[in-house]
């Protein structure tokens, strides 16, 4: 009997029996040998079944196996640098769990339609695979930045009994008697934690009903949110410079083969270390305008804009100072400006927009009721939040990232769709 072995484990194997459990990838014959690959979640490997070793009825299923049957295969591990994955298993036995046939996902190229309605099957295609293994690397590597450096994880609910932001992009549900919101957002909470814990961060699903199509915007997406006691709008950047280039880094060092499956360009994401550039609002719009693009001071940066001043810099590039009307009402005013907050977006390179918002929070109660009243919001709801600047207030900052964003940016994918396992999107909510 083989030991049964992980493929991301082989190399410890070489010239024992083995068993490994997965499905059928591919094969080829010639001859004699028949070829199988086998994937098991952790890799792929060449699996060589030679009429003369193994008994006709092991051959036969070897001939009759269709991609993506489940099965069992044993056999000896050998080194061989020129298969996939670099060492090949010589069959001497394999179970079939099932035959399959008709199984949809041919290597032939179907359209986006038809593989976004198959993708609980899509998400077992290499590209795909690799993309999420990838998303894996940015969460475990931003939570073990944040774990390491001080911060406590302390989660935000997500069923909400008020809007954080804006009202208009809101998912209500019954709550007995009453609504809520799905959250967009922690940071509310995060404000009260930090007053307890110094440096936190929450981690989860997020809720937008984002009305407009873009490649940028999914209704479901997960960010992380860190949010810092005594921690002023530049500590903040600079946090945000070093956390994003650790998952940068990281990622680049553990799933470089992932990386390689979907041709990224290595060298774009060896550049991303400290310092990224940092410009003003003012500034941003002086260069939309050198760019030719018309705008005016005041309004927002959406996707276009972000394109245009990313392809000024080939790293993460800082936007500052934003007016206070484009920034949510909790945003500090600059004491020196008031008409523009101590916020901070930060855009990725090549054309891939915000990855990250952020800002220092209004600190002082009179300031706070005041920008609460401006923008409309109920006084009540914000009764605890209020307490906060009432019981101990004190600078602080924090900032939103958006994980499928930086995941789209590392993989350089087209559409935000595929970093996600089952994307929710306009009008889209199967499978
Ligand atoms: P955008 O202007 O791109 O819509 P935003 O200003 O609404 O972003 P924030 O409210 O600052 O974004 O949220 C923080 C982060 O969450 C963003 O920097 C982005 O990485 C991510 N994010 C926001 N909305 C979405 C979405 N609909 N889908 C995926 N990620 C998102
Ligand atoms: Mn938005």
């Amino acid at each position: 009997m083989g030991k049964n072995v992980y493929i991301e484990n082989i190399s410890k194997y070489i010239g024992k029996e083995v068993e490994i459990r997965g499905w059928l990838y591919n094969r080829r014959s010639s001859g004699s040998i028949i070829f199988l690959l086998i994937r098991d979640g952790t890799g792929i490997i060449q699996c060589i079944v030679s009429k003369n070793d193994v008994k006709p009825e092991i051959f036969k299923s070897a001939q009759n196996v269709t991609q993506e049957s489940s099965l069992i295969i044993k056999g000896k591990i050998r080194k061989e640098e020129r298969a996939i994955g670099g060492y090949e298993l010589f069959t001497n036995n394999i179970k079939i769990l099932q035959i399959v046939s008709d199984y949809p996902i041919t290597p032939k190229s179907h359209g986006v339609g038809f593989l976004m309605k198959n993708r609980h099957l899509w998400l077992r295609s290499k590209r795909q695979h690799a993309i999420l293994r990838i998303r894996a690397e940015v969460i475990k590597a931003s939570r073990d930045y944040l774990d390491n450096n001080g911060f406590i994880n302390i989660d935000a609910p997500i069923l909400t009994p008020a809007a954080c932001e804006s009202t208009s992009t809101l998912f209500e549900t019954k709550y007995f008697d009453q609504m809520a919101y799905l959250s967009q957002s922690g940071q509310l909470y995060n404000e009260a934690t930090i007053m307890s814990f110094g440096k936190v961060y929450c981690y989860g699903p997020t809720f937008r009903a984002e009305k407009s199509k873009t490649r940028r915007h999914l209704m479901e997406f997960w960010m992380i949110e860190p949010e810092m006691a005594y921690f002023d709008w530049e500590d903040n950047m600079k946090l945000q410079e070093d956390y994003v280039t650790y998952i940068v880094q990281t990622v680049l060092n553990k799933r470089k083969s992932e990386l390689h499956v979907l041709n990224r360009d290595l060298s774009k994401l060896e550049n991303i270390k400290p310092p990224f550039p940092k410009i003003s609002y003012d500034k941003a719009i002086d260069l939309l305008r050198k760019k030719g693009k018309d705008i005016g001071w005041g309004e927002d940066f959406g996707g276009d804009e972000e394109t245009i001043i990313s392809e000024s810099f080939d790293k993460p590039v800082f936007i500052h100072h934003y007016p206070m009307q484009c920034k949510a009402f909790y945003m500090k005013p600059d004491p020196e400006r008031p008409e523009v907050s101590l916020s901070n977006d930060l855009i990725a390179p090549e054309g891939y927009g915000e990855i990250i918002g952020g800002g220092q929070r209004v600190d002082d109660i009179k300031l706070l009721k005041k920008k609460i009243k401006e923008h409309n919001l109920p006084m009540d709801a914000f009764k605890w939040y209020l307490d906060l600047r009432k019981y101990g207030t004190v600078p602080h900052s924090g900032f939103g990232l958006g994980i499928e964003r930086i995941v789209a940016w590392m993989c350089k994918l087209k559409h935000i769709r595929e970093t996600i396992p089952f994307p929710r999107l306009l009008y889209r909510i199967y499978p």
